[in-house]
């Protein structure tokens, strides 16, 4: 069943247009990876799904509804968690604050948050060695884990990535891509942007490539990862 249709999205800044008329789905239960060169548009795909930014033309439906327009702090509501790029803890706060404010939209059932709280401790140990450490003091790894962590507090259906690998060791990059697998193994939808094209490939469902703000290719990954042609063309590696 489709869970997110995105239909005809057009988006500017300015003059300039990021984002031309694309269209593209994700299916309930699926991992999709978007990916593409630097300046193909993926944050700002993402940013117009989640309500961060105005859009030029088209529409975005979620189970059906339309939430194009709609402000972020309601799409949050609606099941949809977004970990932005650059990960945006609050670096100042604690690591167990930071999990208490993703979990605002649910901030009245004490006892919830505390059994969310256990659950992402469970998922990430560290984070739990680290809970009274002020964010910004964790490491870039680290900081990762809290921000996907922070997402999953307010126990959504659908989760959205962008360049969750982004500056992180390999040993990191794994702990979050397999993080993916878990999330999708529990029922959610998982989105990930990624700049790491073959790993987003390898564990997600179905792909789509952007350039210029258009999708050049879509299918299932395993397909995708198959494609000579698309990997040097589009992605610039072999
Ligand atoms: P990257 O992989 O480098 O993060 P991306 O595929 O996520 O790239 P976007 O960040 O969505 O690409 O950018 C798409 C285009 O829109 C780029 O040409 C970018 O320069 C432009 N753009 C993005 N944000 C703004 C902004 N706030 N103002 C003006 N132009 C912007």
């Amino acid at each position: 069943m489709s869970l997110l249709q995105v239909q005809n999205l057009s988006v500017s800044y300015g003059k300039a247009s990021a984002l031309n008329n694309m269209s593209m789905e994700v299916n309930e239960g699926e991992i999709v990876a978007v990916i593409g060169p630097n300046g193909a548009g993926k944050t700002t795909l993402l940013k117009a799904i989640t309500g961060l930014i105005k859009v030029k033309g088209g529409t975005v439906l979620y189970k059906d509804n339309v939430i194009t327009g709609i402000p972020a702090h309601n799409i949050l509501g609606r099941g949809i968690s977004h970990v932005p790029q650059g990960r945006q803890v609050f670096g100042d706060q604690s690591v167990e604050d930071n999990l208490i404010l993703g979990a605002f939209t649910i901030k009245k059932e004490k006892q919830k948050i505390q059994e969310l709280i256990e659950r992402e401790y469970e998922r990430f140990p560290r984070l739990k060695e680290r809970r009274k450490q002020q964010a910004g003091t964790l490491s870039g790894g680290e900081q990762q884990m809290l921000a996907v962590s922070r997402a999953l507090m307010s126990d959504p259906d659908f989760v959205i990535l962008d360049e969750p690998s982004m500056g992180l060791s390999p040993i990191f990059v794994k702990q979050i891509f397999d993080t993916l697998l878990e999330l999708k193994k529990s029922g959610k939808t998982v989105m990930v942007v990624e700049q790491l094209a073959m790993a987003a490939l390898a564990i997600s469902d179905r792909a789509y490539v952007l350039q210029v703000g258009e999708v050049k290719l879509h299918g299932q990954s395993r397909d995708l990862l198959r494609d000579d042609v698309l990997i040097k063309t589009y992605l610039g590696s072999t």
